[in-house]
């Protein structure tokens, strides 16, 4: 094997899901370690480079003034030819069982200009996403260590590591509100079955979790996008009792140049300067800002009920309409609903892509409905926006539970049901809904210490990433361990 200069920068290849919730916090990864000497580089196609062109070309265009610091490459590879339509290559374009097969089946062959870019490259470490579980053994196999990354918090992933390992979803009583303890974590979690994953229905997909939470057991150790003063009883797990390695370097979106104007700055929102003056003219802490992320779809009675919740609330509302977007509004709009929107005072839809770091970082916006994405969670933390939380499926329900009992930050809106695009699920009131927005942007005495709680843990945010903070030394941690393997290796 070829000895590597001491000298030159260390060289690490990011290997993200394609999905914009993996892809975008792994661009601000990289730009947060382009930043600090290392020469980056995403591997991804040609949809998917898409979604982090602009957060790369920001990154870049930062980076040319500040010493020390590396551009960004993304290296870009053909999608995999799997009978999928063109430009179909992103997890929110996916519509029906057969083209996510077909995805998941292009997702294997990614193997391939995977292997080839480490062979060609020899890169001194891969910051690959969980999923592509193939990747442990193609690292280690070229003698590369994989350090992982999910884009999740150390408490769904310690949720997720002892659901894997104990199933105890099978021990459960067979009824949707049997209560289920996730046995062996640092404190009582419980789930009722309904929200949890039921391994018997997709026993495929469950199999994948258990050899993916294996493969990231056998790797060098994982990234989190996440800080230590966060969550420290599941770091603390996470490496004493689990016995594995984790760097916390987040909120990466705090960190980046790109995220705080992500959205209005690349043209994917072109009605973003319309959304902030329509905020300026908001009193500070009045609307609630909600969205679902980017693969949440919403039934028309769901959509329904929430138009009549966000009325019913009083408060004034940003409404991104994401998943859903293409319902016929007469199939889901309630009565007055439209003379309420004509209006233009209380509230706003957004139909497409939102800029969320900016609305979330507006001093109008004193709420966040969100579906506990990890990102879209962190972000509403980072901007000390308490919210309020209605997860869907994946690690939301876990995000949930740290969010509402653990951080308390938020109030639960009562979702009891996990399910994907393709299940249905239990329709939940508008009154509901309302209730649980003014319970945290209400003048309540809970409501007070919510908005406390959140402003203290942004505040908490800001300092791990500043110069000399726990997410800004972990990131040294890790840099200056992956120099002294390489001069062992050199050895
Ligand atoms: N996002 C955005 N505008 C939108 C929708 C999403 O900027 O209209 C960003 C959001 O800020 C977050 C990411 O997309 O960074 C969504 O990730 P998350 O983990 O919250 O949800 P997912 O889409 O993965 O379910």
């Amino acid at each position: 094997m070829a000895i590597k200069d001491e000298q030159q920068p260390l060289h690490i290849l990011f290997l993200p899901f394609l999905a914009p919730g993996h892809l975008i916090p792994v661009a601000d990864m990289a730009a947060l370690f382009a930043a600090r000497g290392v020469k980056c580089t995403i591997l991804t196609t040609p949809v998917n480079a898409q979604v982090i062109r602009s957060a790369v070309d920001h990154a870049n265009d930062a980076s040319r003034g500040t010493e020390g610091a590396l551009a960004i490459d993304i290296a870009v590879v053909p999608f995999p030819d799997v009978g999928l339509p063109p430009g179909v290559e992103c997890g929110p374009a996916l519509n029906s069982m057969e083209d996510r097969e077909k995805f998941f089946h292009a997702v294997q062959l990614l193997r391939d200009p995977f292997v080839r870019f480490l062979a060609e490259n020899r890169p001194d470490a891969v910051v690959s996403d969980s999923f592509f579980v193939w990747s442990a053994d193609a690292a280690a196999e070229h003698g590369v260590p994989r350090i992982a990354f999910l884009g999740s918090s150390l408490f769904s992933r310690a949720c997720n590591d002892t659901t894997v390992r104990n199933n105890p979803v099978e021990a459960a009583p067979d009824d949707p509100d049997a209560l289920v303890l996730l046995p062996g974590l640092p404190h009582r979690v419980v789930l009722r079955r309904s929200q949890m994953f039921e391994p018997k229905k997709r026993p495929e997909h469950w199999a994948s979790m258990q050899r993916g939470n294996a493969a990231d057991q056998r790797s060098y150790g994982e990234v989190f996008n996440s800080f230590h003063e966060l969550e420290p009883d599941y770091l603390e797990h996470y490496t004493t009792t689990l016995g594995r390695r984790a760097w916390l370097v987040g909120p990466v979106a705090l960190a980046s140049k790109d995220a705080a104007t992500r959205g209005a700055s690349n043209g994917l929102s072109p009605d973003a300067n319309g959304c902030l003056q329509w905020l300026d003219t908001k009193q500070e802490g009045s609307v609630v800002y909600v969205s679902f992320g980017t693969l949440s779809h919403f039934s028309p009675p769901e959509l329904r009920e929430l138009a009549r919740g966000l009325d019913m609330s009083g408060k004034n509302f940003v409404w991104v309409i994401g998943g859903g977007a293409d319902t016929e509004e007469s199939e889901w709009m309630p009565d007055g609903f439209a003379e309420l929107m004509a209006g233009g005072d209380r509230g706003l839809i957004i139909r497409g892509w939102a800029p969320q770091m900016l609305i979330l970082t507006h001093p109008a916006v004193g709420g966040f409905v969100t579906h506990c994405g990890w990102n879209s969670t962190l972000e509403a933390m980072s901007a000390g926006v308490p919210m309020v939380t209605w997860p869907r499926f994946a690690d939301q329900f876990y995000n949930e539970k740290l969010v509402v009992e653990l951080l308390k930050v938020g109030v639960g809106v009562g979702s009891t049901d996990y399910a994907s695009k393709v299940e249905t699920r239990r329709v939940i009131g508008g009154e509901v809904i309302a209730e649980a927005i003014v319970r945290v942007m209400g003048d309540g005495e809970d409501a007070v210490a919510i908005r406390e709680k959140a402003k203290e843990l942004a505040e908490k945010a800001r300092r791990a990433v500043a110069r000399g903070g726990s997410s800004y030394d972990d990131v040294g941690r890790l840099l200056d361990e992956l120099m002294a393997r390489r001069s062992s290796v050199n050895v």
